[in-house]
C-alpha cells in the first residue's frame, strides 16, 4: 500500500505527546486560576473576605501582607478534578495571610450558607476549645464584615 507505514500504529499522525498534553492542561489551569483570582478580587472590594482588612491594614500587622486566594475545599482535596471545579468564585475566597493561615490550620472556617458558595452569604466560624465550630459572624457581601 503506497504511503502506508510499516507500523500500523504510525499510519496516522501522532497526537500530542503526554508532555504536551500536560503542559496544555497546566496552561489551562493557570488561566482559570488567574480568572478566578481576578473575579474574587473584584468581588472582595479590596478586603480580606474573612476579617475585612485591606492590604494596608494587614501590612500594619503582619508580614507578608499581600492577600491570598483560599480554596474551600483545599487544592489538595480537589486534586485530579477539572480546573473549573477546583477554582471558581463559589469555592474561592480572598484572605489576608493571618486569616489564610488560620483557615489552613482549621482554626477558622468560612462556611457558605447557600449553593452560591462565597458568591452568596457565608458564616465565618471559629474553632472552640472543645473542637467544635462556632459562628463568629455572617458575611452578606463579599469582603465586608457586619
Ligand atoms: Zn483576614
Amino acid at each position: 500500500m503506497a504511503g502506508a507505514s510499516s507500523h500500523p500504529g504510525l499510519a496516522f499522525p501522532k497526537g500530542p505527546s503526554r508532555a504536551q498534553e500536560k503542559a496544555r492542561a497546566h496552561r489551562l489551569e493557570v488561566a482559570i486560576i488567574k480568572a478566578t483570582h481576578d473575579a474574587v478580587w473584584e468581588r472582595s472590594l479590596g478586603l480580606c473576605e474573612i476579617c475585612g482588612d485591606s492590604e494596608a491594614e494587614t501590612a500594619a500587622k503582619a508580614w507578608p501582607f499581600l492577600h491570598q486566594m483560599h480554596e474551600e475545599p483545599s487544592r489538595a482535596a480537589t486534586r485530579g478534578k477539572p480546573p473549573s471545579e477546583r477554582f471558581n468564585t463559589r469555592i474561592c475566597i480572598r484572605a489576608c495571610p493571618p486569616c489564610h493561615s488560620a483557615c489552613t490550620a482549621r482554626m477558622v472556617r468560612p462556611l457558605p450558607l447557600t449553593a452560591t458558595g462565597f458568591d452568596g452569604p457565608y458564616d465565618v466560624q471559629l474553632r472552640t476549645p472543645d473542637r467544635e465550630w462556632a459562628t463568629a459572624y455572617t458575611v452578606d457581601r463579599g469582603g465586608v464584615k457586619p
